[in-house]
């Protein structure tokens, strides 16, 4: 056993998993007490009043072909979301383990350590280092009961991504104690490169990728976990065995083809595009003191009067996103939107 499973909880190392109903589809399912009988208006290739394959392979295959894994290497579940709850479950043992978080960040990765029990650890990010990563506070603070640090990256709200070798270095020095979990949501928007090709060379490495941001699919919900394969084992006892619905497989898998992927690229390219023009626009505006650089489909800027600039927003019918806090506090995030959109906020904001 590698040491990375050792660090796992012991329990869920020996659990028994759910033998869920057999997947055989030549077969006439008389063995999951399930209704016999399509329901007029299911539109959908499989039939609803079936289960959906468990972890099902189209999609695996679609999304290990698209990060550039193995289908071993990858769990697919309810978003990324999903990822981190599995990842804290399998590895934290509540009231004894604790997991690292660097704010200001998403906001997830603190509440899942705390729904299972975890302590949280908080490294504050470097704001007067364009919120760098305190790579040497983390190696101080890892303990013994420490089993995952979770590092977002590009990071949301702050934009910035951490460069690919400070990562891999800190991945590294983290063996044989902690896993480093990357959350590479955004890095379609990003100049850094995904670290999904690091994979094999660092069994404590994990990242977290979603359909929600480039792809345009939030509503699917269905994100990644990228790990080694023994750990990806331990993940899939613990995801329910039908998470993923037969809608989001049907509505999904063809968008994962080459056309698709295409596609996704095209739409990031235009939105990187309004994302610039956005960010040059708002650098010139009065309200606005600074636009921090983005690497993700979002910009953070701090304000003269945050409260002004979110009224004025909401009167135009825009929500943008309060995001103050300690190391922030004047500053608001806005997802960058079509140029309708954006010229609307810009309008409002002269
Ligand atoms: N990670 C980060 C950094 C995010 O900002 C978000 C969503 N805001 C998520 C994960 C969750 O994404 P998903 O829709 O895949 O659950």
């Amino acid at each position: 056993m590698s040491w990375v499973i050792e660090r796992a909880r012991a329990d869920i190392r020996a659990l028994q998993p759910y033998q869920h109903a057999a997947w055989e589809p030549s077969l006439t399912r008389m063995h999951a007490n399930e209704l016999p009988w399509r329901v007029p208006g299911d539109e959908s290739a499989a039939g609803l009043y079936r289960y959906p394959e468990p972890q099902p392979p189209a999609l695996i295959q679609g999304l290990a072909r698209l990060y550039g894994v193995t289908p071993a290497q990858l769990l697919v579940g309810r978003g990324s979301d999903e990822a981190i709850d599995l990842l804290v479950r399998v590895f934290c043992r509540a009231g004894t383990d604790n997991v690292i978080v660097c704010p200001p960040t998403f906001g997830m990765f603190s509440v899942a350590a705390r729904i299972q029990g975890a302590a949280v650890v908080t490294v504050p990010l470097l704001a007067k280092d364009g919120f760098a990563l305190d790579v040497k506070t983390i190696l101080e603070l890892v303990n013994e009961h420490t089993k995952l640090v979770f590092v977002c990256s590009p990071n949301n709200p702050t934009a910035n991504a951490v460069p690919a070798q400070v990562l891999l270095d800190l991945c590294t020095s983290l063996a044989p104690t902690a896993l480093l979990v990357v959350d590479e949501a955004y890095v379609e928007f990003s100049s850094e490169p995904s670290l999904a090709a690091r994979l094999s060379a660092l069994p404590n490495l994990a990242i977290l990728r979603t359909l929600s941001k480039a792809h345009g699919l939030a509503g699917a919900r269905c994100g990644a976990l990228l790990a080694a394969p023994e750990i990806i084992a331990l993940a899939r006892k613990v995801i329910p065995p039908y998470a993923i619905t037969e809608l989001t497989v049907e509505a999904v898998a063809p968008l994962l083809e080459v056309a698709g992927i295409a596609a996704m690229r095209a739409r990031v390219e235009r939105l990187l595009a309004e994302r610039a023009r956005l960010s040059r626009a708002l650098a010139a505006n009065q309200m606005i003191t600074r636009v921090r650089p983005s690497q993700a489909n979002f910009l953070l800027v701090d304000c003269r009067d945050p409260d002004d600039v979110l009224s004025r927003s909401r009167r135009a019918g825009l929500l943008i996103r309060d995001v103050r806090q300690g190391a922030l506090p004047a500053s608001l995030r806005i997802s960058v939107g079509t140029p309708e959109e954006n010229d609307r906020l810009l309008e409002c904001l002269r």
